[in-house]
């Protein structure tokens, strides 16, 4: 309340406070009067009470997220996508891959190196949200295909990508985990068809997103009774055009304390630039991150899309080395 707000203010916020059903306990301290609100499970509509007379303002202090809070849950949640393939346990799984899906060779030639050096699961767009119409839009259900031809001969998971209500139901047919991309990320129809379906989502945050606004949107996936999902740091606007987003490694440790969620790093998206994802990539893993995904590319020089950020076999693989000293660094 208001510095000098009067008994009968004060009471009129009681009497407003109880009749939305809720307990209200004014605490009369030297130079002002508060009121907590109790009894409500979850985040009160303030507008009612912010009109009243003699309110200086108010203070929320439960989140506006249920289940995916620590509050609600505060065991760490394990997402596994396939079977020995885990995000939020002990393991750092690394899903690796090229931003789309481009030929059956191209996909072929990216699962054995992705295999090969150690990765745990295959990325590649068949749907891709490009940001203008004229770029290449993916192979669509032909890429959906691939995958599957990928996964059967390494026998990584996939994760791929879904952007719309119809596309989600083909990519379940295919994908180990769906992944909701950036520009999707607070799409509430795809959303809740992801939670119905039920399948493990990797749910990428939004490039002008809050921690609070990821966190919502990963409420309507669990309030759909789907609580298999990992989020994704991938990289926010920001005002310096030095790297294509500013990569929030803020937000890993952030997540880790708001939400009993797994949590993964994307430095490929997080920085656009390839010699800046490999030290993003060790920076993801020493903030806490749960697992990374990174793109690489057999010939990024020749990638129909993001190849700037692709990094090469060899660098790729030097990473996976890399990434293990960080992870026995992090425990010592
Ligand atoms: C991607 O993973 O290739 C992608 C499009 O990512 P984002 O949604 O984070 O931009
Ligand atoms: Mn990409």
């Amino acid at each position: 309340m208001q510095h000098g707000a009067t008994t009968a203010e004060v009471e009129r916020v009681v009497a407003v406070v109880r009749e939305l059903g809720y307990e209200a306990r004014p605490m009369p301290g030297a130079q002002r009067t508060a009121i907590g609100i109790v009894g409500n499970d979850g985040r009160v509509d303030s507008s009612r009470i912010a009109a009243l007379s003699g309110v200086q303002e108010i203070i929320h202090v439960t989140q506006p997220y249920k289940q995916v809070s620590r509050e609600w849950r505060p065991e760490s949640t394990v997402v596994t996508i396939a079977p020995g393939v885990s995000f939020g346990g002990n393991d750092i799984p690394v899903i690796a891959g090229p931003c789309s899906v481009e030929s059956e060779e191209q996909i072929l030639e990216s699962a054995r190196i992705v295999a090969r050096a150690g990765g745990t699961a295959l990325r590649g767009g068949a749907f891709k949200p490009r940001s203008s119409p004229y770029s290449f839009q993916g192979l669509g259900k032909e890429g959906l295909k691939l995958l599957a031809l990928a996964r059967a001969e390494t026998g990584l998971p996939i994760v791929t990508e879904a952007m719309d209500d119809e596309g989600a139901h083909l990519v379940a047919e295919v994908a180990d985990c769906i992944q909701i991309g950036a520009r999707n990320m607070q799409n509430y129809s795809l959303l809740k068809t992801v939670g119905k379906i039920g399948k493990p989502v990797l749910l990428k945050r939004g490039m002008a997103a809050t921690i609070t606004d990821l966190l919502l949107s990963a409420e309507y996936i669990l309030s759909e009774g789907n609580g298999q999902v990992i989020l994704c740091e991938r990289g926010v606007r920001s005002f310096d055009p030095s790297s294509r987003n500013m990569f929030d490694l803020t937000a890993i440790p952030t997540v880790h304390k708001l939400s009993h969620l797994p949590i993964v790093g994307d430095p490929s998206h997080g920085t656009g630039i390839r010699d800046k994802v490999t030290p993003m990539a060790r920076a993801a893993l020493a903030a806490g991150a749960d697992g990374l995904i990174v793109e690489m590319h057999p010939h990024p020089d020749s990638a129909r899309s993001d190849g700037a950020q692709s990094l090469y076999p060899d660098q790729f693989q030097a990473l996976i080395g890399e990434l293990r000293a960080v992870a026995i660094a992090i425990k010592a």
